[in-house]
């Protein structure tokens, strides 16, 4: 190919003289200005097969099993096994089986947890309607701590506005005995509207209750209440269990991303599998165990997450002791 030389001489040294200029201007910028590394791309793409952390074990705080029936415990034991959860928290539903309706049941169930302390832990339930004082659910929350249960829920509230009198009168002993509470929120349990203003009232009202958040509290995620409650209330936090999470989250995983960063402190990892899912793995939250990994978190984030954050609302104490 024809090409002229005298030409291309001039636009090479042109070129050079400016490299070199370029060069000097930022040897003599202050160190802080200097370019630094490239950032993460913005929105990251998810990966063709996200895996699951293995670098560490999951800590669970939101199960739910038969823990008054004899093999209802084996089968989180076993579960865990499967998918590297280290230690989890089950939470009575209302349902038999699952929360101990006589004296002799609340046995069965207490020995049915004996051999699984230190790795699996338990809240405890009262209705709303169970009690008429504050009084009565303090009496019956210090005897429940006494024989080790580490958090009120999972408080449904069926029927009833979120922060419903007789709601309060449960956190209220909660906030009393220091039991943090693990709440639900759907179209008939726990009531709210746009801005879950009655969340934040509950909030203001106990200080000092610590309270975890779940299912359709993650639904106002788009409307900045989820945000918002969790910079303003040093008292809540939220577990990302159930099939809501991962999809709002997923909506816009940017947002996702910057979100659990900047409250890394309030987010709890957790699936809420229950004996329904257990056995099976089609119908377990599969993409719990690897949508953080999609989304590139610093490691300290990651770790709060995963476990710290459940370890420090829970209270739970290192494994073995
Ligand atoms: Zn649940």
């Amino acid at each position: 190919m024809n090409c002229h030389p005298r030409r291309l001489r001039i636009p090479v040294r042109l070129l050079s003289a400016v490299m070199t200029a370029l060069t000097l201007a930022f040897a003599l910028l202050p160190s802080h200005a200097q370019p630094t590394q490239p950032t993460p791309p913005k929105s990251p793409e998810l990966p063709a097969a996200a895996k699951p952390p293995s670098d560490l074990k999951f800590i669970d705080p939101h199960v739910h099993a038969m823990s008054v029936t004899p093999l209802g415990l084996g089968a989180v034991a076993t579960w865990m096994e499967q998918r590297n959860v280290e230690r989890c928290i089950v939470s009575p539903l209302n349902h038999k089986g699952s929360r101990p309706k006589t004296e002799e049941e609340r046995r069965t169930m207490l020995d049915n947890f004996r051999p699984y302390q230190g790795r699996i832990y338990r809240m405890t339930i009262i209705e709303p309607d169970e009690v008429q004082t504050v009084d009565e659910a303090v009496g019956i929350l210090k005897r429940e701590i006494a024989d080790g249960a580490i958090g009120f829920g999972e408080h449904y509230g069926v029927g009833l506005m979120f922060d419903d009198p007789k709601n309060l009168r449960l956190y209220e002993a909660c906030e009393k005995v220091g039991l943090p509470v693990m709440f639900h929120i759907d179209q008939n349990k726990n009531m709210v509207e746009a801005g879950m203003a009655r969340v934040d009232r509950v909030l203001k009202l106990f200080p000092k209750c610590n309270l975890v958040a779940h299912a359709y509290w993650w639904r106002q995620l788009g409307n900045g209440a989820c945000d918002r409650q969790l910079q303003e209330h040093p008292n809540l936090y939220a577990d990302m269990s159930g099939h809501v999470v991962v999809s709002v989250l997923s909506r816009d995983r940017k947002y996702a991303r910057e979100f659990l960063i900047r409250n890394q402190d309030k987010i709890l990892w957790a699936t809420d599998e229950g004996w329904w899912s257990f056995g099976n793995k089609d119908r377990q939250m599969n993409q719990h165990y690897t949508f953080l990994e999609e989304l590139g978190l610093p490691d300290e984030v990651r770790r709060k997450i995963y476990r710290g954050n459940a370890e420090k609302v829970y209270r739970l104490k290192p494994p073995g002791k």
